[in-house]
């Protein structure tokens, strides 16, 4: 087990903070274990679930109704009033982004997410990492993407391009980075920072030596689902974990501090 020391304050993001009321954000983490759970056992096909949430998840307006529908029996309406009423202290902060976010905005579909979506999403992350971790684990190579907003910025980073992207040269002990990057490191996933790599080519060439390919991934909730969607789509066996909060310049227009949940990083990759 890695030994980590580093200071683990609350934060809030734009939309959504995975610490909700609480000054740790473990109980984000084991709510989202039993609600999944809970939604397991209305379908036990992840692969069909999974489709079926990414499905409901586009359609906003058809969202909201199924969620007033409270006595109805079908799954989008079941699933959104069994996660909606414990999910929705980790997302107040939506609704006021959405209603001053600008109409020339509302194209972006990370920005315009709604609460019901986000919910959905945090679901469709835990079903992913249930369908795809053991494929993951036996891949021949692991790949971790890591946003740059993780990275400590009261320094200098050092970090600099080896081979697919930047990787982290552990300047600073105060940076998230620098230890999300020690933990994939001990299981075998090399740690990499998300700048310019071409993720779709290093797959692809991967593939070509006959090797098989996984990749874990750390952004917002919006990016991750988005992205894991994408490797789903080319096979690629895909597991993630979300960001504390949403906190780059997508979102406020400049970068504040953001963290990870290092203690749920580990279990993920360990188990
Ligand atoms: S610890 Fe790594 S990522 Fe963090 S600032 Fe230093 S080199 Fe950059």
């Amino acid at each position: 087990m890695v030994q980590i020391n580093l200071e683990y304050p609350p934060i809030m993001g734009k939309t959504y903070s995975l610490f909700g009321t609480s000054d740790s954000t473990s109980e984000y983490f084991e709510t989202i274990r039993i609600l999944t759970d809970r939604i397991q056992a209305l379908d036990r096909n992840t692969s069909v679930l999974i489709e079926s949430i990414k499905n409901f998840s586009l359609n906003k307006s058809k969202l909201k109704m199924s969620l007033r529908k409270k006595e109805s029996d079908d799954l989008m309406s079941l699933i959104l009033n069994i996660i909606d009423p414990c999910l929705k202290k980790y997302t107040e902060n939506t609704e006021v982004h959405l209603r001053k976010l600008p109409l020339s905005k509302m194209w972006d579909r990370r920005l315009a997410t709604t609460r019901e979506q986000y919910h959905l999403y945090m679901i469709e992350i835990e079903l992913s990492n249930r369908l795809f971790l053991s494929e993951f684990i036996k891949a021949d190579q692991k790949i971790a993407l890591m946003p740059y907003c993780l990275q400590d910025f009261s320094v200098k980073c050092k970090s600099e391009k080896q081979g697919f992207d930047y990787k982290c040269l552990h300047c600073s002990a105060r940076c998230y980075q620098n230890h999300a990057s020690l933990i994939l490191d001990a299981s075998n996933i090399e740690p990499f920072i998300w700048m310019d790599g071409d993720m779709k080519k290093l797959a692809k060439y991967t593939l070509s030596k006959k090797k098989t390919f996984g990749v874990l991934g750390i952004a917002c909730i919006p990016e991750l689902t988005w992205g894991i969607r994408n490797c789903r789509k080319s096979n690629i066996p895909v597991i993630g974990v979300p960001l504390n909060a949403n906190r780059c310049t997508r979102w406020y227009g400049e970068f504040f501090p953001n963290s990870i949940d290092l203690n749920e990083l580990e279990r993920l990759v360990t188990s």
